[in-house]
């Protein structure tokens, strides 16, 4: 995914400061005519990003997460009511994507790791003992001590797939009480635009960067893309995707290249974008349809050129382009 060239910075004057946090690279403009302290909510924003990736990643061992990962399945954990939420949201995204997305998909990311590093496939019985640690049912959530624990042994969380988008809406937040009132924050292809005023943003071909196939527009919601390109295990010469099927403990391997979710906020987008692109493009364009405020972009075929399938809402307000961005 990429910005218009034409964006936020088409008739203001703009400041732009990147930083790699959570794994990837996070950009984040903001309009500065009005705004002379624009530079310290961009810092704030960043600092942010920082202050919940020591909350949410699953590689720093003495995260929360971390914390959850190790000691969870002894006895429950106690961790930041922010936390606890999320996770809790998590548990109902679960069931409204019918368990395309899954946070406790973790023993199934170590498997695949192992696998890679190794350079064999896992064999089936590891599949299965590894499939049934994974499921929110073993989730022990108690909201009144604000602890997470697993009923099983083994069990662990990753919030992979939705850590990157609810740090961007509470990077947003921050910036608004910073009273900024025109930015994008981009976080490694995944946008966030708080602006009354719409910005283009093109979808670009997996295969080919330069090839532009379709372009939508921003205003204060945000968007996000899962694809098979970007990120992968790669074992015997064959590239796994990293987005894991919870369903069949297998990397998602079909049609869709890519899935790309409009949404209110950076969190689900983030969110849909990883189960449209676990169910496929029938069962995943059905959720989109069927889930109020979402919208969706879903690249199908296994080579140039893809087929470009556009959610009825996005039709409707013409508020994309197939081509021609
Ligand atoms: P995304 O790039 O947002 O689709 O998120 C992918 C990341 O989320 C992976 O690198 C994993 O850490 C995690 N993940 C993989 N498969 C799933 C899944 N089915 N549900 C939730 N998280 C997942
Ligand atoms: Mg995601």
């Amino acid at each position: 995914m990429v910005l218009s060239p034409s964006g936020l910075s088409r008739d203001r004057a703009c400041i732009r400061r990147v930083r790699y946090v959570m794994g990837t690279f996070v950009e984040i403009e903001v309009a500065c005519e009005h705004q002379p302290q624009a530079a310290d909510a961009i810092e704030a924003a960043f600092s942010e990003f920082r202050r919940l990736e020591g909350l949410l990643s699953k590689f720093i061992p003495d995260s929360p997460v971390g914390q959850v990962n190790r000691f969870g399945s002894g006895h429950p954990v106690e961790v930041p009511r922010e936390m606890f939420d999320l996770t809790e949201r998590a548990v109902r995204f679960s069931e409204k994507t019918s368990g395309a997305f899954d946070i406790t998909v973790n023993p199934l990311m170590e498997l695949w790791g192992t696998a890679e590093m190794k350079g064999i496939l896992p064999r089936d019985e590891e599949m299965v003992s590894t499939l049934a640690k994974v499921d929110t049912q073993h989730l022990l959530l108690s909201a009144e001590d604000s602890t997470i624990g697993f009923k099983a042994p083994g069990c662990q969380i990753d919030f992979g797939a939705i850590g990157k988008g609810y740090a961007m809406d509470r990077a947003v937040e921050v910036l608004k009480r910073y009273e900024v009132t025109h930015a994008l924050v981009n976080a490694g292809g995944a946008i966030s635009c708080l602006d009354e005023y719409p910005s283009a943003i093109g979808i670009r071909n997996p295969l080919d960067a330069e090839d532009l196939l379709a372009s939508v527009t921003l205003q204060n919601n945000s968007v996000a893309t899962s694809a098979s390109g970007e990120r992968f295990f790669r074992i015997g010469g064959d590239r796994y995707s990293h987005v894991i099927d919870p369903r069949t403990g297998n990397p998602v391997h079909h049609h869709l290249v890519s899935a790309t979710v409009i949404a209110d906020t950076a969190e689900l987008a983030d969110v849909f974008s990883t189960a449209v692109f676990v169910l496929g493009l029938n069962r995943g364009m059905d959720l989109i349809e069927a889930t109020e405020g979402l919208e969706a972009v879903l690249l199908r075929g296994y080579s140039s050129p893809f087929e470009v399938h556009i959610s009825s809402g996005l039709k409707e307000t013409s508020r994309t382009t197939p081509t021609n961005f």
